[in-house]
C-alpha cells in the first residue's frame, strides 16, 4: 500500500502515520525527519535546509525529490510506505508520479486531513507549552510566528494539491479536527474500501514504463542462453523470482527485436 498523507503543518499527519504503521506495518516517510536528520548529522543537504527549516519556508523542490527518490528505492520500501509532509508542491507530485512509474508502482490513496487554521495555531501554542513543561527542546521551527509562515506556505505552494489529486480522483478526506481515535478510524475505513476496490478492479500492470527509444533489455535463462528455443524470457522486474525456471544452466542480457 502507498499513501500520502496531506495537510498543514500540526493537522496529525505524523500522529496518524503512526497508528498505520502499528496497523499495516508499513514505512512511514516523513521528509521532515529525513531533513531534521540530515540537519542533525552536518551533511551538506542538512546545511542548505537547516535556515530554510528554521524560516518555516519550503526547501527546495531538486533536494526533497531526491531524497525521496533514494529512499523509495530501499527494500523496506519495497511493498509499500506513508509519505508523511511529502509531496508538497505541485512539482513533487509530478516527480513523485514519474518515481513511481519508473518503479512500476502506484499509489493507492491520498488522505487529506482537513483541519481550521485558528484551532491548528492554538493546537501547536499548546504543544510548545507541554514540550517546555517536560523540559524538552522544542523545535528551531516550534514558534506560532514560524507556524503562521508554515501555514502561509501551505496555503499557497501545498493546498493547490488537494485539486491535483481530486482531477486523478484519489483525493479522500477525513476531518482531522476530530480526536485523534475517530480519524484513524475514518481512515482505517476508506483504505479498506480502497482495498475492497481494487480487489474488484481489473489488474492493473506493474511493470516499469518503457524506456523511450530503446528496445526493453531482457534477460534470457535457461537454454536459449546456450541457443536453443525453449528458454525463458524474463523482464528485468521485481516479477522476476515468479517467473523463474527452476534450473537455470546459463544466461546472458541481449536486447530484444521490438514488435513491429
Ligand atoms: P514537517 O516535519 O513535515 O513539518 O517539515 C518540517 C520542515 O521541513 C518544513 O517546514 C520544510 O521546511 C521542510 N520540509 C519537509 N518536507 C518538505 C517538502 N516535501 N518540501 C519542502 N520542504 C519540506
Amino acid at each position: 500500500m502507498r499513501l500520502i498523507l496531506l495537510g498543514p503543518p500540526g493537522a496529525g499527519k505524523g500522529t496518524q502515520a503512526g497508528h498505520l504503521v502499528a496497523r499495516y506495518g508499513l514505512i512511514q516517510l516523513s521528509t521532515g525527519d529525513m531533513l531534521r536528520a540530515a540537519v542533525s548529522a552536518g551533511t551538506p543537504i542538512g546545511q542548505q535546509a537547516q535556515d530554510i527549516m528554521a524560516r518555516g519556508a519550503l526547501v527546495p523542490d531538486d533536494i526533497v525529490v531526491s531524497i525521496v527518490g533514494e529512499r523509495i528505492e530501499q527494500p523496506d520500501a519495497r511493498d509499500g510506505f506513508i509519505l508523511d509532509g511529502f509531496p508538497r508542491t505541485v512539482p513533487q507530485a509530478q516527480a513523485l508520479d514519474r518515481l513511481l512509474t519508473e518503479h512500476g508502482q502506484a499509489l493507492d490513496a491520498v488522505i487529506e486531513l482537513r483541519v481550521d487554521e485558528a484551532a491548528l495555531v492554538r493546537r501547536i501554542e499548546s504543544r510548545i507549552a507541554e514540550t517546555q513543561a517536560r523540559g524538552e527542546p522544542l523545535r528551531d521551527d516550534d514558534s506560532p510566528e514560524v507556524l503562521r509562515r508554515r501555514l502561509a506556505a501551505y496555503r499557497e505552494q501545498t493546498a493547490p494539491l488537494i485539486a491535483y489529486y481530486r482531477r486523478r480522483g484519489m483525493l479522500r478526506s477525513v476531518d482531522g479536527m476530530a480526536p485523534i481515535g475517530d480519524v484513524a478510524a475514518e481512515i482505517k475505513r476508506i483504505l479498506a474500501s480502497e482495498a475492497g476496490k481494487a480487489a474488484s478492479a481489473p489488474r492493473r500492470s506493474r511493470r516499469p514504463a518503457k524506456r523511450p527509444g530503446k528496445s526493453p533489455r531482457v534477460t534470457v535463462v535457461g537454454k536459449k542462453a546456450k541457443g536453443r528455443a525453449t528458454a525463458g524470457l524474463r523482464h528485468n522486474t521485481g516479477a522476476r523470482r515468479k517467473l523463474r525456471p527452476r534450473r537455470t544452466t546459463a544466461r546472458r542480457t541481449v536486447a530484444r527485436k521490438p514488435k513491429a
